[in-house]
């Protein structure tokens, strides 16, 4: 495929859930996501004795909420200078919602599913791994909770292929486990990284500690073998006994990982920092950006499908998804544009309720943050202030063109207050 110039940025937006049962962690890793993201880009301002301020108080300081339904973060990849657009969409982990999973699944590109390594893969993981498979959700697997009495990494791993007849591409490996567990090992780089203190805050990169050298040789073979089944030029290198290049392997984890054929396994714990970096790296190099997914389709009045490629310059296709009653500004709706731009002030088309409406103002959410925006292009998330008739799983098109529905579960939902 082709990339426009216009479409460019998409290559920087990864729109992604995370997704666990109850207690896995899954508000834990959320908000140390949204805590390293908004760091990483200098939100909140720094007063003085910030310096010496715990992290984690200074988190609590700022207040970081997670009740939007789609927050946007931003996210430098570790070693390099790209900055990349993380939209974090809410997805309600108890069994209850799963109706509500279902529908999120809808608007996200990709998934970290978290699971608790005491447990393993738990009946209710499971459950929320099938819906990601019925939505043909690419997925990292986060084996959250290193550091607690049973953790077991290799349990998660074993799991994963039998429980969930997955293949799962080991890329970490813990370095010890419960009160224990000191680090991680980046098995596609091959350096461990030591944690120096309790919270991980302080971090050491290194060489694989000979003590872990066959354990992590062994799942480094499995990861290979993992890549190998996507990749045919790995594969010829590997059957030929050469070592894949570091590229080489992401390239095919990548490749893989979006094809849904495999699944990269990390380890650590939400408490400890330097395993939520790597988790967003991780997402920045496996998890697809929206050009890397099938397009959205509808159907026509006849019946025809409609194709509707990730564009800002296509034509509008867009999907509310969540709509919630906000104190200051109303009702809010929010929504996933996948094709063309929505600007506010415009009109819109809602070819669900074949009704023309107005679009208000539009607002990113971000952590601790609203942004106002005149416009929302295709591949991002964001809330419209305004339209009065949308709801759940409603089409918006534009103003004037041909009624089309996208494919969605239309499931009427009361508005939640907030
Ligand atoms: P959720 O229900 O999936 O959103 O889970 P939470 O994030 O609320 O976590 C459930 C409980 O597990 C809380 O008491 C957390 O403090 C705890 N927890 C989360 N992550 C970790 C971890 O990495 N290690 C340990 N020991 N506890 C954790």
């Amino acid at each position: 495929m082709t990339i426009t110039k216009a479409q460019q940025y998409l290559t920087h937006f990864r729109n992604i859930g995370i997704a666990a049962h109850i207690d896995a962690g899954k508000t834990t890793t959320t908000e140390r996501i949204l805590f390293f993201t908004g760091r990483n880009r200098n939100i909140g301002e720094v007063h003085d004795g910030a310096a010496t301020m715990d992290w984690m108080e200074q988190e609590r300081e700022r207040g970081i909420t997670i009740t939007a339904a789609a927050t946007t973060a931003h996210w430098t990849r570790t070693g390099t200078e790209e900055d990349y657009t993380v939209n974090i969409i809410d997805t309600p982990g108890h069994v209850d919602f799963t109706i509500e999973v279902e529908r999120s699944m809808r608007v996200l590109d990709g998934a970290v599913a978290v699971f608790d390594s005491s447990q393993g893969v738990e009946p209710q993981s499971e459950t929320v791994w099938r819906q990601a498979d019925r939505y043909g959700v690419p997925r990292i697997a986060f084996s959250n909770k290193m550091d607690k009495t049973g953790a077991s990494f290799d349990l998660v791993i074993n799991d994963i292929r039998e429980r969930l007849g997955a293949i799962p591409a080991p890329i970490q490996y813990p370095m010890g486990a419960e009160n224990e567990f000191k680090g991680i090992i980046d098995i596609v780089r091959m350096e461990a990284h030591t944690f120096n203190d309790d919270l991980g805050k302080d971090v050491t990169v290194g060489p694989v500690p000979e003590q872990y050298m066959d354990k992590v040789g062994e799942m480094r073979q499995q990861l290979i073998e993992a890549a190998a089944e996507v990749d045919e030029a790995l594969m010829e290198k590997y059957l030929e006994g050469e070592e894949p290049t570091r590229e080489e392997i992401v390239a095919a984890l990548r490749k893989g990982t979006i094809a849904k054929q495999i699944f990269p396994v990390l380890c650590g714990s939400a408490l400890k920092n330097k395993g939520v970096q790597l988790l967003l790296d991780a997402v920045i190099d496996y998890l697809p950006s929206p050009l890397d997914v099938e397009a959205i389709k509808g159907t026509d009045e006849e019946g025809e499908q409609q194709e509707y490629p990730a564009d800002p310059e296509g034509k509008l296709a867009a999907l509310a998804f969540k709509i919630m009653a906000d104190p200051y500004v109303g009702r809010l709706t929010f929504v996933r544009i996948y094709s063309g731009t929505l600007t506010s002030g415009s009109y819109v088309y809602n070819a669900s309720k074949e009704k023309r409406e107005r679009v208000g103002r539009l607002l990113k959410m971000h952590a601790n943050s609203r942004e106002e925006v005149t416009e929302l292009k295709a591949g991002e998330l964001g809330a419209v202030i305004g339209l009065k008739d949308a709801g759940t799983g409603n089409t918006l098109i534009g103003d004037g063109d041909d009624r089309v529905l996208l494919e969605s579960i239309d499931i009427p939902e009361p508005v939640i207050k907030l």
